[in-house]
């Protein structure tokens, strides 16, 4: 029996485990297990819909994986030993595998300043993104800190679901810096119209429980904070000895396979995917054909022949401004 663990059902670790079920179907002596903290499938890219006070649809992982033949194991991996070839959930059960998929994906980077872990709110998951939701009530400002794709399309959510909130946008360039002139004009313009207060070349050095402080001694008094500032990846992969980046990200080759640990592939925001533009930065849109592609691996790897080298690029980055609004690359 080949035993193929998925760890991590967001929409990498999802589109691995679908597309293997679909390729290997029928293929007898080959078992797919996939495994995720939590039951429900977290659409990781509308959690601030949800922080601002939305509901999303309650999709349960076991019903997507209805009539695929796929074991899900709901539970938190706590380790991952590659001598042995076993997987530890919650400290207590054990997984072996023969091929392990690594797609537990990203978080926050709450290290990144001081006061962050303890003061900020986060849209890690669907956990952190309600109790913001909760704290809505009363709140009369919040400041979102970082001005990337996902501090602008949570300010802009924000601000326009609550008219009467003041939402300051602080960060080091100007929102969506990575886009095109074109497109930052257009999100400067809808950040505008939502009377979003932005803070561009802002340097923020401390979180404090009222507001933020910035470089130069300036502040910005708020009485919420969302940090969305930079990504981090689990521990877990570096800890098991695989070979990471300086992100923590699993360092993988042209298939997507694990540089040290060729029987691991990695993919999502957990991997470090070079490709001929350099790493690849995680997003749902580049990390479901990175779990797509994967499986295609494996599968030709099952059938005796060679992986073939992963290819993608973007020809359009979109960014949400609010339910009525919207921009792209
Ligand atoms: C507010 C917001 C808006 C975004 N908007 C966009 C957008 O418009 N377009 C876009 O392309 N991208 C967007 N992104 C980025 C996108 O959501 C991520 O790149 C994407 O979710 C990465 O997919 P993934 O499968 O690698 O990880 P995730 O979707 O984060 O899934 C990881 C899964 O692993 C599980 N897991 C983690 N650790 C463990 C463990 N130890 N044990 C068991 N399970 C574990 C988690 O429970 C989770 O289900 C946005 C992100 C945010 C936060």
């Amino acid at each position: 029996m080949t035993s193929i663990v998925v760890l991590g059902a967001g929409y990498a670790g999802m589109a691995a485990t679908m597309s293997l079920a679909g390729r290997l179907r029928g293929r007898p002596g080959v078992r797919i297990t996939l495994v995720d903290g939590s039951d429900r499938f977290t659409e990781r890219l509308r959690l601030h819909q949800l922080a601002s006070g939305q509901q999303l649809a309650d999709l349960r992982i076991p019903a997507m994986l209805a009539g695929t033949g796929v074991r899900f194991v709901c539970g938190w991996v706590t380790g991952i030993d590659t001598a042995s070839k076993k997987i530890r959930v919650d400290d207590e059960s054990v997984l072996p595998y023969d091929v392990l998929v690594v797609a537990f994906g990203g978080a926050a980077d709450t290290g990144a300043v001081p006061g962050a872990a303890e003061h900020a709110f986060t849209l890690d998951s669907a956990h952190n993104a309600s109790a913001l939701a909760r704290r809505m009530p009363g709140t009369r400002s919040i400041a979102v800190c970082g001005s990337g794709l996902t501090g602008v399309e949570a300010a802009a959510e924000f601000a326009e679901r609550h008219p009467d909130l003041r939402v300051e946008l602080i960060g080091r360039t100007e929102p969506a810096g990575g886009m095109s002139p074109k497109a930052r004009a257009y999100v400067a313009g809808a950040l505008e119209r939502l009377r979003v207060s932005v803070h561009s070349g802002a340097e923020i050095v401390k979180i404090r429980p009222d507001g933020v402080e910035l470089a130069g001694g300036a502040g910005v008094a708020a009485d919420a904070v969302l940090w969305t500032g930079g990504v981090r990846v689990s521990p877990l992969a570096a800890a098991a000895g695989l070979e990471v980046d300086a992100h923590g990200r699993v360092v993988v080759d042209a298939a997507l396979r694990s540089l040290s640990h060729p029987s691991v592939y990695a993919v999502g925001d957990a991997a470090a995917v070079r490709q001929g533009y350099g790493t690849m930065h995680g997003t749902c849109q580049g990390g479901m054909p990175t779990g797509a592609h994967a499986a295609a691996s494996i599968a030709r790897e099952l059938a005796g022949a060679e992986p073939k080298p992963f290819r993608f690029g973007y020809i359009h980055m979109p960014v949400s401004l609010g339910r009525n609004d919207a921009d792209g690359l």
